[in-house]
């Protein structure tokens, strides 16, 4: 058995596992992979992954839930169309590769992007406090957890304008208030099952009141949520396991049981990393993040030494991003305490050598 830290797609539950393979063999007699999106048994799966999406967060009446697929990375473009006004101005927040992406997307379908507060200073290493949340544009955006840096937001940006954000490396691993959003989505591969679906979290309020010149069919929230994701075929097999992931999930205590389990993870792992001679945090500690724990060698000419050490003890996925470096341990929620002590044992392993 292996000990995934990888950043994406994620771990899942063993049992989730299994019972998606058991029912790629057989679901009501067919394989899952075969079925019908239209047909009843699958109509009931989609109801019910919405419906626990819902109970999951304490997602409040006024909500729809949609799952659709294009990744977060369509969701870059679906946002921005669907939340521009006559302004056709937003305030963004770049905190990393993925806020960039967004940024880049929402002007490339005509919006023009106040980037209001910005880490790119020090390569995204922190992230910005103090800025002014502009009251001049037609809605704020940012990105809850920086998956690549390993920064989360503690705190959200307070505004009256609609408030968009990407959650898709730590939605369902903490507590948050749904009614503080316009708009949430995220690409189902980080925290909550296969990748191929992207779930939003959508305001009703908010639907169909787009100033974009253009609304191709699919990127309208407003029709998706019409047809109950179901405007063509959705991803029915990422649809199936989340829906595996979120049964799961609840019955394992729900949200605020794995925001507990994914902060001992965090500081079980931070302890060592500042404890250790040997390695050293790669961003201020204050803005570190409990999903995505990036670190560093003190002597990187012992890398190859390191690496060969947690790939004796069955660790993959652990090297960092090509644009960071170093080392990156994601611990969404399925990852095992024990994993991570495994990794902290080797960790003093090597620095005791
Ligand atoms: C992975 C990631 C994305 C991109 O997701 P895709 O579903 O691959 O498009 C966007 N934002 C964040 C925060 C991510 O972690």
């Amino acid at each position: 058995m292996k000990h995934n830290f990888g950043a994406g797609p994620c771990i899942l539950p063993q049992e989730v596992f299994q019972q998606a393979a058991a029912a790629v063999i057989d679901f009501n007699g067919l394989s899952i992979l075969e079925v019908s999106h239209r047909h009843k048994d699958f109509v009931a799966v989609m109801d019910e992954a919405i419906a626990l999406v819902k109970e999951a967060l304490n997602v409040p009446k006024g909500y729809s839930v949609a799952f659709l697929q294009g990744g977060a990375s369509l969701g870059f473009t679906i946002v921005a169309l669907n939340l521009m006004r006559d302004k056709k101005k937003a305030g963004y927040i770049n905190t990393g590769t993925w806020a960039s992406a967004a940024i880049k997307e929402a002007k490339k379908v005509g919006v023009d992007v106040n980037v209001f507060a910005s880490s790119e200073d020090k390569n995204f290493t922190y992230l910005p406090k103090n800025y002014t949340v502009p009251t001049d544009v037609d809605y704020i955006h940012f990105t809850s957890n920086n998956t690549i840096f390993g920064t989360q937001f503690k705190e959200f940006p307070k505004t009256d304008l609609p408030l968009c954000c990407d959650m898709s490396s730590d939605i369902f691993s903490r507590v948050i208030n749904v009614a503080d959003f316009d708009i949430i989505y995220a690409g189902a591969q980080k925290n909550l099952g296969p990748a191929g679906a992207t779930l939003y979290i959508v305001k009703d309020e908010i639907l169909g009141k787009s100033s974009s010149p253009f609304m191709p069919t699919y990127l309208d929230l407003k029709q998706q949520i019409e047809k109950e994701s179901m405007l063509n075929t959705p991803p029915v097999f990422s649809v199936f396991v989340s829906m595996l992931n979120l049964r799961n999930l609840i019955a394992n205590g729900g949200v605020s049981e794995m925001e507990k389990r994914n902060s001992a993870k965090a500081k079980l792992l931070y302890d060592e990393i500042d404890s250790n001679p040997s390695f050293k945090g790669a961003v201020e500690v204050e803005d570190r993040s409990n999903m995505n724990i990036t670190f560093l060698l003190t002597d990187e000419s012992r890398a190859s030494e390191f690496d060969q050490m947690w790939k004796a003890a069955g660790i993959v996925g652990l090297p960092g991003h090509r644009s960071v470096g170093g080392y990156r341990a994601s611990i969404y929620n399925a990852l095992p305490i024990e994993s991570v002590q495994v990794l902290v044992n080797t960790m003093k392993e090597f620095s005791q050598k």
